[in-house]
C-alpha cells in the first residue's frame, strides 16, 4: 500500500495522469479510517470543532493559535503543519452555512496523524507547510446562515475589511504570503454541468484578478493544480465537476488574494443524488485537497497545461430536486401540457440543529432545458390537486393504522385530525395532517406554491406529490422525508 505511494510520487514526472489514480485510489478506498465522527452532519457549530482543535494543541506536530475572534467572541485558529518553504494556507466556512469542507479539514487531520502512509506525509510535509482555518465564520455556523453575525457576506468585505473575521483571513494572508490558498465554500444543490443532468457536485474557480481575466503565473498555477484535481475527481464522480463562473469580483476575497500574490483555488461542494448532507461529498473534498497538496509538493502540475482549464464544463443552475416532465394540465375546460420544478426547500429547528423540508414549485412551463435529481415522464398523466380526506380522525394512531397508500390512491394528500398534539410531528406518514379547524391551503399548481396532488392515467392514481415528494404508489418506493403539519 505505501509503496505504490512513493512510487507514484517518483513516476508522475515521468507519466502524470496514467499514475494519478493509484495515489487517489488510496486516499478514496481508505477515507473511512480518517472521517472524524463527531462531525457528521452539516450543521456543526464552533463547539463541536473546538474539542478537536484542543488535541491537535497537545501534539507537536502542530502549531496551534488563536489568531482572532468573531464578532459574537469565538475564537478563530490558525492550524499549522508541515516545514516546507511552500506555504499553503486553507480557509473554510466564511459562509457559515457552507460546512463542507470544515469536515474535510478534520479528517486530513486525522490522516496526517495517523500511522498510514508514513514516507509520503514526511515528503509532503518537507515540502510544504500547510496553515488551516477553519470555519472562519462560527457566528454564522452558529445559526447555520450564510452571513456573520454583522449580517455581511464577509467574502464581500476583502476591501472594507469591516468584519473581524475577513481582517484576520487579510492579516495572516499577509503574514503568510502564502504560496496557494483554498477558498473552501458549498455551492446550491442545484448547480449542474453545463447542459448535462449531472450535478456540479464539485466546482472549482481560479478566480480572476481584473475585469480583464488576465491570467498571470499566479492564476496560472491555480488552474494547473484545478485541473489535476478535476482529473481525479472525474474518476469517483463522472461528469459532475464544474467550473465556476470567473466574472472579476473586486470585493471578493478569492479574486483579491489572487491579486495579492497567492495562487486561489476555490472548491465549491455542490450536490450528488441522495446524499443530504453531503457525507461523499466531503470525502470528495478529502481527495481533492489532499491531491491538490501532493501535485504542488511535487511540482507537477506545473507541466500541465493552461488549456486544459477551459475544458472542464461551466457551472449551470439547471437542476430540480422533482421535474415532472409533460402532464395534462386543465384549465378552464382546456387541456394544456406542462412541466413542473420543484424543490425541497429547508426550514431549521430553533436551534438550528435539525430542519424539515417544505416543497416548493420553483418553476412552470416548458422545462426541457432542465433536469431533475428525480424526474417523473407524467406523458398521459393528468394532475390532480390533492384533496382532504372528508372524515374527521381521531388521533396519530388512528392515522398509523389506516393504508395512506390507499389514501393518496383516492385522491387524498390531507387529513384531518380532531386531536392534534406538537409530538405527532414526529411521526412521519406521507400524508399532510390538517388541525380540526384549520382550512386546506389556497393550492394551485403555481409557482411558490406547496406542490401536493396525483398523476391519474386510465383512472389510475400511480404516483403522488406530498409536500414535494414524489410517491410511486406502484411500487411504493419513494424519497420522502416529511409532510407538512397545518396547525397550532
Ligand atoms: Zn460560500
Amino acid at each position: 500500500m505505501k509503496s505504490i505511494f512513493t512510487l507514484v510520487l517518483a513516476i508522475f514526472i515521468v507519466s502524470m495522469t496514467a499514475q494519478v489514480g493509484d495515489m487517489t485510489t488510496n486516499l478514496y478506498d481508505s477515507y473511512s479510517k480518517y472521517k472524524e465522527p463527531s462531525l457528521d452532519n452539516r450543521r456543526i457549530k464552533h463547539e463541536d470543532i473546538q474539542p478537536l482543535i484542543l488535541k491537535l494543541k497537545s501534539n507537536p506536530a502542530y502549531t496551534v493559535q488563536k489568531v482572532g475572534e468573531s464578532i459574537k467572541g469565538k475564537d478563530i485558529s490558525l492550524i499549522s503543519i508541515g516545514t516546507g518553504d511552500i506555504n499553503v494556507l486553507l480557509w473554510s466556512q466564511m459562509h457559515g452555512d457552507e460546512p463542507t469542507a470544515t469536515q474535510a479539514i478534520f479528517d486530513i487531520f486525522n490522516f496526517l496523524n495517523s500511522n498510514d502512509f508514513k514516507a509520503e506525509k514526511k515528503e509532503l510535509l518537507s515540502q510544504l507547510t500547510l496553515h488551516f482555518m477553519p470555519m472562519l465564520n462560527p457566528d454564522g455556523a452558529e445559526l447555520f446562515t450564510r452571513r456573520n453575525a454583522l449580517g455581511i457576506d464577509i467574502n464581500r468585505d476583502a476591501l472594507m475589511l469591516q468584519s473581524p473575521e475577513g481582517q484576520v483571513l487579510k492579516r495572516i494572508r499577509d503574514s503568510l504570503d502564502a504560496d496557494f490558498g483554498f477558498n473552501l465554500h458549498d455551492q446550491s444543490t442545484y448547480y449542474n454541468a453545463e447542459r448535462t443532468p449531472k450535478p456540479a457536485t464539485i466546482s472549482y474557480l481560479a478566480p480572476a484578478y481584473n475585469y480583464e481575466k488576465d491570467i498571470n503565473d499566479v492564476r496560472g498555477n491555480a488552474m494547473k493544480v484545478i485541473v489535476f484535481m478535476n482529473s481525479i475527481i472525474q474518476k469517483y464522480a463522472p461528469g459532475q465537476v464544474g467550473r465556476y463562473n470567473d466574472d472579476f469580483e473586486p470585493r471578493a476575497f478569492g479574486d483579491n488574494i489572487q491579486k495579492w500574490g497567492t495562487s486561489a483555488i476555490l472548491i465549491e461542494s455542490g450536490g450528488y443524488k441522495n446524499d443530504v448532507e453531503k457525507q461523499e461529498i466531503r470525502k470528495l473534498n478529502f481527495v481533492s485537497i489532499l491531491s491538490a497538496c501532493y501535485t504542488i509538493a511535487n511540482g507537477n502540475y506545473k507541466n500541465i497545461s493552461i488549456d486544459d482549464y477551459e475544458k472542464i464544463p461551466q457551472n449551470d443552475r439547471k437542476l430540480f430536486d422533482l421535474k415532472i416532465e409533460r402532464f395534462t394540465h386543465n384549465l378552464l375546460g382546456k387541456d394544456y401540457i406542462l412541466d413542473i420544478g420543484i424543490n425541497h426547500l429547508e426550514v431549521q429547528d430553533k436551534n438550528y440543529d435539525t430542519f424539515y423540508n417544505v416543497g416548493s414549485i420553483v418553476e412552470k412551463g416548458d422545462l426541457s432545458t432542465f433536469y431533475g435529481y428525480e424526474t417523473v415522464d407524467a406523458t398521459g398523466y393528468r394532475l390532480i390537486e390533492g384533496k382532504v380526506y372528508p372524515e374527521l380522525i381521531q388521533t396519530i394512531k388512528d392515522l398509523e393504522a389506516m393504508d395512506i397508500y390507499e389514501l393518496l390512491k383516492s385522491g387524498y394528500t390531507y387529513v384531518r385530525l380532531a386531536q392534534f398534539s406538537p409530538k405527532d410531528k414526529d411521526v412521519s406518514l406521507p400524508i399532510n395532517i390538517l388541525d380540526k379547524d384549520q382550512k386546506i391551503p389556497g393550492f394551485y399548481v403555481n409557482i411558490g406554491n406547496n406542490p401536493n396532488f396525483v398523476l391519474q392515467k386510465d383512472g389510475q392514481v400511480d404516483y403522488a406529490v406530498v409536500n414535494g415528494f414524489l410517491i410511486d404508489l406502484k411500487n411504493q418506493e419513494s424519497n420522502f422525508k416529511n409532510a407538512i403539519f397545518y396547525g397550532k
